[in-house]
């Protein structure tokens, strides 16, 4: 913990840098990772694709201590958990919450406990939950039954709930929204993300909407979510019971922020749109070959709705007739690295040749 060391150099994670904006007192301790001020990349490749002079920027979240935008929600959430005394916080988990939720809780000295479905979690976030030293358990079942026991347990038991219900993890991961205006010099024109549980889409509102507020910008972005065909409850307007796509980290068939999601659309005039498995595995490539950012498959579905947006008909929201030189900003949620089976595949096709520099040519293609 900072604070009683301030003479040492130290971190400086979202709750030092917008401590104003974030549910924090003097006596707050603050448990950071050095967690935010991811970069916001400028993508030439990617605004050819909109034309009409449009600038496309990835804000790029995979950069976090442990690879997602969790870790600015995680800060904030497990700082007041010690604030409030807590010995233990328990989340359920597509992955990158337990990931997130295990280091924080690791640093501060405390309990994790981990509520997974059993063998839906991405090879890398597993890991990452057994390195930090949580208390895992897999159940049999999805992520909507492992949230409803988690709830249970928050209730009866003496452990602080760290799910995007919990409005700490919603109020430190709408300083995205914050760092974004703050390069930018105002708020961009559209912002397109994933959403799973939806927290995101409503943390990212709300930031925009406060720095408005403090006159930090003159404007709002129209928020335009994604969600996975076979994931799609807040698209088709019911519930999902057996939630099905690639994207684990979108694999929610019962959000948790459902509501304030539709208010976000509602309000910025955005929209909520599908994209498919192969779409979002095609997009994960593009964007590592022509971008050289590496993302999971669920951060994927931004880049793949802003494809559909530039070219379909049948998006929900059509780019082609956008302003001139609008700019857009897709948050991609987390590290390519999390999630490295479908890319496994590839690497089999790697055949080890003689060292000579005959065979090697010959390998390379010369
Ligand atoms: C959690 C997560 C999402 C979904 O965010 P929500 O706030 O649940 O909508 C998307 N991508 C990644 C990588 C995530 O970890």
């Amino acid at each position: 913990m900072e604070g009683t060391t301030s003479k040492l150099p130290h971190c400086t994670g979202v709750i030092e840098r917008y401590r104003q904006y974030l549910p924090v007192g003097k006596s707050t301790p603050i448990v950071s990772l050095g967690e935010g001020n991811t970069p916001l990349v400028y993508c030439s490749h990617l605004s050819n694709q909109v034309g009409r002079s449009c600038e496309v920027f990835v804000k790029n979240e995979g950069t976090n201590p442990t690879g997602s935008f969790k870790d600015r929600g995680m800060t904030v959430a497990v700082s007041k958990a010690i604030e409030r005394g807590a010995r233990a916080i328990i989340c359920a988990s597509t992955g990158n919450t337990s990931a997130s939720a295990a280091a924080y809780a690791a640093r501060a000295g405390i309990l994790c406990v981990v509520i997974l479905p059993a063998g839906k979690i991405a090879t890398g976030k597993l890991m990452q939950a057994f390195a930090y030293g949580a208390k895992i358990v897999a159940i049999h079942g999805n992520f909507d039954h492992a949230l409803r026991i988690v709830r249970e347990l928050g209730d009866r038991e003496e452990f602080v709930i760290v799910n995007s219900i919990n409005p700490d993890r919603i109020a430190g991961q709408k300083t995205a929204a914050f760092e974004i205006v703050d390069v930018l010099g105002d708020a961009p024109d559209f912002h397109l993300l994933p959403v799973g549980n939806a927290g995101n889409i409503t943390a990212y509102w709300m930031g925009y909407r406060e720095y408005r507020t403090h006159q930090e910008s003159t404007r709002v972005p129209s928020m335009i979510g994604f969600q996975a065909t076979g994931a799609a409850p807040i698209f088709h307007n019911r519930v999902i019971e057996k939630p099905e796509t690639i994207a684990s980290a979108i694999r929610i068939g019962n959000p948790a922020s459902w509501k304030h999601a539709c208010a976000a659309i509602a309000e910025s005039r955005g929209a909520i749109d599908v994209v498919s498995d192969q779409q979002i595995l095609e997009a994960q490539s593009w964007l590592a070959k022509h971008e050289g950012i590496f993302v999971e498959p669920a951060s994927a579905a931004a880049i793949t709705g802003l494809f559909k947006c530039c070219d379909s008909n049948e998006a929900a929201y059509s780019f082609q007739k956008i302003p001139e030189a609008s700019r857009i900003v897709c948050t991609v949620t987390g590290h390519g690295l999390k999630d490295p089976d479908a890319i496994i595949q590839q690497m089999k096709e790697l055949q080890p040749v003689d060292p000579t520099v005959k065979d090697v040519r010959r390998a390379i293609g010369l």
